[in-house]
């Protein structure tokens, strides 16, 4: 209890209790002291409010009011006592007493509202059990025998009844707070001390003098203390927050509460039993037979709560905690119903990678990831999406109603999120994750759904850089295609179809070129050029990256070789190939390419090897080759640096020459967004381990200028120059020479 007030306070009311008891009985400066605290309780009540400026100062007010009222009657049964010398029954004392608890009841019904936001209907219900139990028990003891009383007049009869049946409320109250959800502050547990000392001495008292002549005294303590637990109540900081909603609604059927539910739920058969036992004649068949009948339901319905909330776990994904496959296809089958098919999208989401991180990382890391991926999803989408996990590193979701392009948007900005560092365990992850969507024009089945958002993702998957693809009717005969593709394929580096085009890498920032990099074109009979987007990915999976990359690596060492002995061309100094994971993992790999720089006469660093992040971040085979073809004087670049995991990790393990900064930090370089960031820290890693740094996909002068300023020496892209054919090359070289000694910037012509 750090705080002042509040402690200044408990002493010195806990004095005033003292001094009370030491009063002799029965006198009016006894009744004075007593007063004295009410009053001051509702004082400090309202000091509190003004300290801490709670929301919902209504609660505050009214217990504060309540009090007052309290003392009130206080008062006036004092006047009577000691200067009237009457104590009539009953007197206007009762309609103070009787009106002090509806306020504060009014107060602590404000407060429920607040801390529930109207709902845990569980905790409602058993609030009610328990509330139900001890009514029961009050009615028994101190309302039955009031009724049964023939000596009371009708007015004194009601007004006695009031007292307990009051008492009742204020119970159901209690246990609504107290099963109710909610942190248990200090503020809460001193506002519950004060309830519950108010309304058990008020039943301790109206027993002792229903069953015992009781003359007062004892019993003030309670009332007493009351009054002190609602002033510090309202003095203790946390107060702020009590009436504050609760995040946690869900009230959970721990041990202690399952006996409290028990408890209340035999005390009406429990009753029955004493009744019986004491005087068989005397049994209140009615009101036991009422309460158990009420009890009952209340069980009743708070089990099929629990079975609703049996259900709900059966939907729910252990790790992550959010909805599984069988929430999913429920929601989405009443999507279907409800809804126009061209409104319902569903999305389907695949980790890149996950499995490398959870063999490298551990499965710990992995759970952390899908953790945190769930929580991301989450926090990206609106609340009317419905976001689940499929298993494995599959999340699906079924988004809230949109148009075609709103629901591409929501999944581009889903995709993007996706790309910003995740947390898991200690590791910053940079995942990527391909993402397939579709809507339901002619499907008619939550199934098809989902398969129609599988066969896009795949596709999703074969494309590159930005992994998103809506489904399209022909992606069905997708695998019928790659077969034929595949077919297709292995024909056309025999049937000469395949060529090289060449892109400049130029020195910034005059735009001089300093090499090439070569890419394939795939001349195809039907469909004209085929981007190497779309077959590599099927020769990889074929196999025929092998020969192709072969053909690849021989073509583009002999061009490298004709431009070394071509006047003017000498600038052409290295030459760039793509090497893919396949390739690398290709038994004797570097012993091929030293035979291929053998029979052109070529010096072993003018080739460039750029190889991707993900090809040689298992280690492995593939990392081995990297290495082999670095003793053998081969420069190294990775390709597409930053769009991997742990690219920097990379830089320790695989020998690097040139990091290949990729388009995406490029394409929003100058913005000042995150990409700007990453993109003058890769510049930063670069210089300080001495390597070479290449900005991709520069396609604006002011790309170009920022790059330069941001300190990058090398960049390649369309704003320089396309890909194009060796010829095309040489014409470039001629006509850009006499500007390699400008400072400027030289777009392409
Ligand atoms: P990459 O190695 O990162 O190549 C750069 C890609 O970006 C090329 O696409 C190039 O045309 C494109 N590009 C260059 N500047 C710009 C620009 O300013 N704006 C835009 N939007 N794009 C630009 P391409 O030729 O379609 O190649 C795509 C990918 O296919 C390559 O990415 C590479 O991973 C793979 N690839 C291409 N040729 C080969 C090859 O011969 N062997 C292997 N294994 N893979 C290859
Ligand atoms: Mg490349
Ligand atoms: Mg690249």
């Amino acid at each position: 209890m750090s705080n002042r007030p509040l402690r200044v306070w408990l002493a010195l009311g806990l004095l005033t209790v003292v001094v009370y008891f030491l009063l002799p009985p029965h006198h009016w400066y006894g009744d004075l002291v007593y007063e004295v605290i009410g009053v001051m309780s509702s004082a400090v009540i309202v000091a509190g409010v003004r300290r801490h400026r709670p929301a919902r100062q209504r609660i505050w007010y009214c217990i504060a009011v309540g009090q007052l009222i309290w003392v009130l009657g206080d008062m006036t049964f004092t006047v009577y006592n000691y200067v009237l010398h009457r104590e009539p029954f009953p007197s206007p004392a009762d309609g103070f007493y009787l009106g002090a608890y509806p306020v504060v009841i009014a107060g602590l019904f404000i407060l429920v509202r607040g801390r529930t936001s109207g709902r845990d209907r569980a905790g409602l219900i058993d609030a009610c059990i328990v509330a139900t139990g001890l009514g029961l028990l009050c009615w028994a003891f101190l309302m039955r025998p009031i009724v049964e009383d023939s000596s009371l007049s009708p007015v004194a009869g009601v007004i006695s009844l009031a007292y307990p049946a009051l008492d009742v409320v204020m119970i159901a109250m209690i246990a609504r707070l107290f099963t109710g959800p909610g942190a248990r502050t200090p503020s809460y547990r001193f506002l519950m001390a004060a309830a519950v000392l108010m309304a058990g001495s008020d039943i301790i008292f109206s027993v002792l003098t229903a069953f015992f002549s009781y003359q007062g005294g004892a019993v003030d303590v309670g009332w007493l203390l009351s009054y002190l637990m609602w002033g510090a109540a309202a003095l203790h900081p946390s107060m702020r927050s009590l009436s504050e909603p609760a995040t946690d609604l869900v009230a959970r059927l721990t041990r202690p509460r399952l006996a409290l539910l028990a408890a209340a739920s035999l005390l009406a058969p429990g009753l029955l039993l004493v009744q019986g036992l004491h005087d068989p004649r005397h049994v209140d068949w009615i009101a036991n037979g009422v309460g158990a009948v009420v009890l009952f339901l209340l069980v009743l319905v708070r089990m099929s709560g629990l079975v609703s909330q049996v259900q709900e776990q059966a939907v729910r994904d252990e790790l992550t905690r959010l909805g599984n496959r069988r929430l999913l296809h429920r929601h989405t089958e009443e999507a279907l119903g409800r809804l126009a098919p061209d409104t319902v999208h569903v999305a389907l989401i695949d980790l890149d990678d996950f499995k490398t991180v959870n063999d490298r990382l551990g499965h710990h890391v992995g759970d952390d990831l899908l953790t945190a991926v769930a929580a991301r999803l989450t926090e990206v989408t609106d609340p009317g999406t419905v976001v689940v996990r499929l298993g494995g590193d599959e999340f699906a979701m079924l988004l809230a109603p949109a148009s075609l392009s709103e629901a591409d948007a929501t999944v581009r900005r889903v995709a993007e999120e996706l790309r910003r560092p995740l947390h898991a365990g200690e590791h910053e992850l940079l995942m990527r994750a391909s993402i397939g969507v579709t809507d339901a024009i002619d499907a008619q089945e939550p199934r098809e759904l989902l398969r129609r958002a599988d066969v896009a993702m795949y596709a999703a998957k074969d494309q590159g850089k930005q992994r998103v693809a809506r489904y399209e009717s022909q992606m069905d005969l997708h695998s019928v295609e790659e077969a034929r593709l595949g077919a297709q394929l292995r024909h056309a580096i025999d049937a000469g179809e395949m060529h090289l085009v060449y892109q400049p890498i130029v020195e910034l920032p005059h735009g001089g070129i300093v090499g090439t990099e070569a890419l394939v074109r795939w001349q195809h009979p039907e469909h004209g050029v085929v981007s190497p987007g779309l077959f590599i990915p099927v020769a990889e999976r074929n196999g025929l990256i092998v020969p192709l990359g072969d053909w690849i690596l021989r073509e583009a060492c002999r061009q490298a070789s004709l431009w070394q002995d071509t006047p003017g061309a000498q600038n052409l100094r290295r030459i760039s190939v793509n090497v893919s994971a396949r390739q690398l993992r290709e038994p004797d790999f570097a012993a091929t390419v030293a035979g291929i720089l053998r029979d052109n006469g070529l010096e072993p660093s003018r080739l460039v090897v750029e190889v991707t992040e993900t090809a040689v971040f298992d280690g492995g085979a593939a990392l081995d080759s990297v290495w082999a073809l670095h003793r053998l004087g081969v420069t190294i670049a990775l390709d597409d640096f930053g769009t991997g995991h742990s690219s920097l990790g990379l830089l320790r393990t695989c020998p690097t020459d040139i990091l290949k900064v990729d388009k995406s930090f490029v394409d929003e370089v100058g913005d000042g967004g995150d990409q700007d960031v990453i993109a003058a820290a890769l510049i930063q890693i670069a210089s300080g381990l001495h390597l070479q740094a290449i900005a991709e996909g520069v396609e604006t002068c002011a790309q170009a200028e920022h790059l330069h300023r941001l300190g990058y020496r090398y960049a390649q892209g369309y704003y320089f120059a396309r890909p194009m054919p060796a010829t095309a090359i040489i014409e470039l070289l001629r006509a850009t020479t006499p500007r390699v000694t400008g400072s400027l910037l030289a777009p392409s012509p």
